[in-house]
């Protein structure tokens, strides 16, 4: 019998980290890697909001796969993935066919829009390299037009975000940070701009600790954010968001140049199109993160589900699961492959910490909470780790936050 063939579909935080690491589990003689990605870099979705924003340029979220993986090691595949025949244990690509014995699926999350009118035509997600330079842009054009276009309305400048979750407040963070700059550079009085979230629940960043959401969302309104609380975004038209308050019939409309989306994620639709047994959307994976149905098969990441306990609530998607996913499932293939029992997967959580800007943050880390610049800082030594663990120091000095060089 031949090595055994195993494929990693998704180059996101689990996918690359199962790949990396199962080039250290495995010999070069113990299985054939394959890891398939729809574009030849991995980019760091944890600082999408940044890109988004513009306050960072998209390049320093992204970095090419062949870079940071062994290229000797892992026949590296770009193309995107259509559907996973696991009868015959083959995925389908675009273009071709890659047969395995063992298959990781990485293809993490897609923005979840809840079926809301307009919403999928009208407002921007936060989902990727391409969206993130895709909502930039847009800002930007908004601006430079106001001073030239004679049709140019003051709500031209109105940015609208739907959702106060994580990534809803992550987002406002780096906008506070970048529209002055954009107002100093295309000449608009800082005045004419409002920056609104429209949040459904009472709460800004509805599970969070209260102290630590109420610090955000003062400094957040201190710069101008205006949140408008217990408000459903109830439909997304051309030029605008039409939203209604608990326990109002009336419909308001909110007109806005721009409506960025961050009002929740679902998993890819790949594992549940292909017949998967899932839960939400999501593989309610084994406790050694196999498949339920089909022990060749294991899940990481966003489209993967856990419980702590039965009767809890699941662990939500974050980077910081996929990457300990991915480090028990790149062992667990190696145990299969040696004949060994599996591990079951532990998580430990190790805190939460959301940025808002460069400067300000808030967070808890091992049950301490942090505000203000510790919190900011402490953010940056998390990105900067998560560049030491997947590709050493080279990738930490060419991509790291701390500004080591
Ligand atoms: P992803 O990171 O989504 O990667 C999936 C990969 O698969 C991508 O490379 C994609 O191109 C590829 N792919 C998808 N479909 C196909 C296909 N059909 N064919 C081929 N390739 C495909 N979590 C934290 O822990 N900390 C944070 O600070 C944090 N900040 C966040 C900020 C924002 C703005 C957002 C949106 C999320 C944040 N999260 C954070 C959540 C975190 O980013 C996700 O949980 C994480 O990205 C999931 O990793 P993953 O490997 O499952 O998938
Ligand atoms: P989320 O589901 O956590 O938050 C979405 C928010 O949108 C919720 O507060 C919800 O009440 C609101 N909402 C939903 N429908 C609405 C509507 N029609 N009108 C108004 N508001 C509406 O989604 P997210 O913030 O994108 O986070 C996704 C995942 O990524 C989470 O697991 C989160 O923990 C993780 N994440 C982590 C970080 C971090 O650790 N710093 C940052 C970003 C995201």
């Amino acid at each position: 019998m031949g090595k055994p063939k195993i494929l990693i579909i998704g180059a996101g935080y689990g996918g690359m980290m199962t790949t990396v690491r199962l080039t250290k589990e495995l010999g070069a003689d113990d299985a054939d890697i394959t890891l398939v990605n729809k574009h030849n870099y991995h980019y760091q979705t944890t600082w999408l909001h940044e890109a988004a924003a513009g306050t960072i340029h998209h390049d320093r979220t992204r970095m090419l796969i062949k870079n940071v993986i062994n290229t000797n090691r892992v026949n590296f595949v770009q193309d995107s993935v259509q559907s996973i025949d696991k009868e015959n244990k083959k995925v389908i690509l675009k273009n071709g066919e890659i047969p395995y014995d063992y298959l990781v699926i990485g293809l993490g999350f897609e923005s979840n829009t809840f079926g809301i009118k307009g919403l999928e035509e009208n407002a921007f997600a936060i989902r990727s390299v391409n969206t993130a330079r895709k909502i930039r842009e847009h800002i930007e054009y908004k601006f430079a037009s106001y001073n030239n276009d004679p049709d140019a309305k003051e709500s031209d400048l109105t940015i609208v975000v739907g959702g106060a979750g994580l990534s809803g407040v992550e987002f406002l963070g780096e906008l506070v940070d970048r529209i002055p700059k954009l107002c100093k550079e295309y000449d608009i009085d800082p005045a004419k701009i409002k920056i609104i979230d429209v949040e459904g629940t009472p709460l800004v960043l509805p599970p969070f600790e209260r102290d630590l959401a109420e610090y955000a969302q003062k400094y957040l309104e201190g710069k101008g954010v205006e949140f408008k609380l217990s408000t459903f975004i109830k439909e997304a038209t051309p030029g605008g968001v039409k939203v209604q308050k608990q326990g109002s019939e009336q419909l308001e409309e909110i007109e806005a140049g721009t409506v960025v989306w961050t009002g929740g994620v679902k998993a890819s639709h790949i594992p549940a199109d292909s017949g998967f047994e899932t839960n939400r959307g999501k593989i309610q994976v084994t406790d050694d993160l196999r498949a339920p149905d089909d022990d060749h098969v294991f899940a990481v990441g966003d489209v993967a589900l856990v419980f702590p306990a039965e009767g809890e609530r699941p662990y939500p998607p974050t980077a910081q699961i996929a990457i300990q996913q991915a480090e028990t499932v790149a062992r667990n293939l190696k145990h299969l492959i040696k004949g060994e029992a599996t591990e079951k997967f532990v998580y430990k959580a190790k805190g939460t910490v959301a940025s808002l800007g460069e400067k300000e943050a808030i967070g808890i880390v091992f049950d301490k909470k942090l505000t203000g610049k510790p919190a900011a800082a402490m953010k940056k030594v998390i990105d900067d780790r998560y560049l030491l663990m997947l590709g050493g120091v080279g990738l930490l000095l060419r991509k790291g936050k701390l500004n080591l060089l």
